[in-house]
């Protein structure tokens, strides 16, 4: 049998990858390149737009406001109200596309319904699309240019792959969720020849038959499904990373506030299997906001080149 490197001999719990302290490491790196851009005449601005009152996204929102502020960057977060138009919002999007102070257009999701997210996505200039949802930078992806951006939570999880030296190249890796912000791009990333990639990879989806058969091949088992800890221990192989992207709230009597998050994997009982894993909250979560600003900078710098 295969194990992971980490696993040691006693060791009975898997290690923890932490989220929080690598999410900060890189930020600590996107501050240090921002003062080399700011000396070039360069500040990398990021510009979030929130249409309505969601309350999930204003908090969102918020935190990306803070963190691009503690990178020294600039940038706003432009708040519209829920009755705002698709043409509206397209004219705003325009608005931004042309100036040259804003390197990064994130348009935060969900919008209101009256307003179809795929029209106000293709109207992002890809360039500045930091989120790397528009076509051109989906298409880059799956090619393998790197030149586009690639989204930030799948971004997030290959970086802490690679921080925790984990062996990807050859290894099975499954992802679980085939949404294009996170099980697509996931598996696009891990696919593409080179370093911290190179997996052979399986996307397993809600149609997917007898998933315990797959999920226990993975050496790297990254799950996104949106379902709170559906991933138990007899699915996973012994010695596997595992990768929990998922936040789900479930209620919980004993929080001040009812509730409680949780990932998609049943922490307590694969962490006595696999080698690595990451908690959650902890995890995955810091990291998506640590590979926007990273992208914003690297959208920044390309001015300076271009
Ligand atoms: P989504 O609902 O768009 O996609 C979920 C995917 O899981 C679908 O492709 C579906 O086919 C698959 N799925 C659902 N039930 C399944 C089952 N029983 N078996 C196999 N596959 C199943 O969700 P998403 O936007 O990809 O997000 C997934 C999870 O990740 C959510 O909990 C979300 O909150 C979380 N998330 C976290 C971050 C972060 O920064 N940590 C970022 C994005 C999403």
């Amino acid at each position: 049998m295969k194990r992971g490197r980490w696993i040691l001999p006693g060791d009975s719990a898997a290690r923890l990858i932490d989220g929080v302290g690598l999410a900060k490491l890189i930020r600590g790196e996107i501050a240090a390149d921002v003062a080399v851009l700011r000396g070039s005449g360069v500040t990398p601005g990021l510009t979030v737009v929130l249409v309505g009152d969601d309350a999930a996204s204003a908090v969102y929102v918020g935190a990306k406001e803070k963190a691009s502020r503690e990178a020294g960057m600039a940038g706003e977060t432009i708040r519209l109200p829920s009755a705002t138009t698709q043409a509206q919002l397209l004219a705003l999007v325009e608005q931004l596309n042309a100036d040259a102070s804003v390197h990064g257009i994130l348009v935060q999701m969900p919008l209101p319904s009256h307003i179809d997210p795929d029209t106000v996505i293709r109207h992002i200039d890809p360039a500045k699309d930091v989120d790397g949802f528009h076509p051109i930078n989906v298409g880059k992806l799956l090619i393998g240019h790197t030149d586009g951006f690639a989204p930030c939570t799948p971004s997030g999880v290959q970086r802490m792959l690679t921080h925790y030296g984990v062996e990807t190249r050859g290894a099975d890796c499954v992802v679980i969720g085939r949404s294009t912000i996170v099980g697509k791009p996931m598996a696009a990333l891990m696919v593409q020849a080179g370093a911290g990639a190179d997996a052979t990879v399986t996307i397993c989806h809600s149609r997917t038959r007898n998933l315990g058969d797959h999920t226990r091949r993975a050496d790297i088992l990254i799950v996104a499904a949106g379902r709170p800890r559906m991933v138990t221990a007899d699915m996973v192989k012994p010695g596997a990373v595992v990768i929990d992207v998922g936040m789900n709230r479930i209620p919980d009597a004993s929080t001040k506030s009812g509730t409680r998050l949780v990932g998609d994997v049943d922490f307590e009982g694969v962490r006595q299997v696999a080698s690595l894993i990451t908690p959650v909250p902890g995890g995955v979560g810091p990291m998506t906001i640590a590979m926007l600003l990273r992208n914003t900078v690297r959208s920044a710098q390309r001015t300076l080149v271009a």
